[in-house]
């Protein structure tokens, strides 16, 4: 498995510039992740197939998950690839490099570990300030114009926003100066991560119901629901951040009062 990865590599690093990789290389694995995982969840929707694990009953119009797709190619031309190109030179600074050997396992798993706490954390906090009024006013509200959100509604947002809370994911590794690969494999999770918390599902199989720490689609579909002022959740990844600063107290109440009702059901 290490050879053919290693061999795959030598092919980009031999046929490719470490600037196109960086950039447009990073720009195309996005758009592939990002769309490949999304849509599927657009077809289930429209489909109704597995209905029974949605989050929501209610569902999205064909127009607004059409708005949804164009603003996105939009912005991801106009607002994420010239980010990516203009930030090249501090990744080079911080000591990114693309060449061989490739870094172990254990270093770039460490590597992301702290770069998902880092996200997490400013986030979370990133977050919050977005749901102070005048900025949920002119900038956040964008990203709840979706009240029901599906796979690709995760990077439906303001440039600003996009901007800013992109600060927090870039920050972790612009620091610690990784291996392209690494870089990478950050981004593929994190995408990853993030259209998941937004499908609009909570399947038995959701990674929720196995990592512990973990907010996924259930902890943030309720962000969503709720009006701004109310929602609380607002961390991206993990569900610690919420339960100690006490903005996860909703969620909490409306999950105590499922599971006692759960309980109910099941002694009649
Ligand atoms: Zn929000
Ligand atoms: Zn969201």
């Amino acid at each position: 498995m290490a050879s053919i990865i290693e061999s795959g590599w030598t092919y980009l690093i031999t046929n490719f510039s470490d600037f196109q990789l960086a950039c447009l290389g990073s720009f195309l694995l996005h758009e592939s992740v990002f769309f490949l995982s999304g849509l599927p969840f657009i077809y289930l929707e429209r489909a109704g197939w597995l209905n029974k694990y949605k989050i929501q009953m209610k569902n999205n119009t064909n127009e607004a998950q059409n708005k949804c797709i164009t603003r996105l190619l939009l912005y991801h031309f106009c607002v994420n690839l010239p980010v990516m190109i203009a930030s090249y030179p501090v990744f080079r600074f911080m000591g990114m490099r693309s060449s061989l050997p490739l870094p172990s396992w254990k270093v770039m798993s460490t590597q992301i570990i702290f770069y998902f706490i880092v996200e997490d954390f400013i986030f979370y906090w990133g977050h919050r300030i977005l749901h102070t009024k005048w900025l949920y006013k002119h900038v956040h509200s964008v990203h709840h114009e979706y009240a029901t959100p599906f796979g690709l509604t995760s990077e439906y947002a303001h440039p600003a926003e996009i901007l800013f809370l992109g600060f927090a994911t870039i920050f972790g590794p612009a620091i610690t100066g990784p291996h392209l690969i690494t870089l990478w494999l950050w981004m593929v999770v994190r995408v990853l991560e993030t259209v998941e918390a937004h499908c609009g599902y909570h399947f038995p199989w959701s990674p929720s119901n196995f990592l512990p720490l973990y907010g996924g689609s259930d902890f943030h579909d309720y962000h969503h629901r709720l009006i701004y002022t109310k929602s609380g959740n607002y961390s991206s990844t993990f569900v610690y951040m919420d339960w100690l600063f006490g903005t996860d107290s909703g969620y909490r109440k409306l999950k105590a009062l499922k599971s006692e009702e759960e309980a109910m059901f099941k002694e009649n």
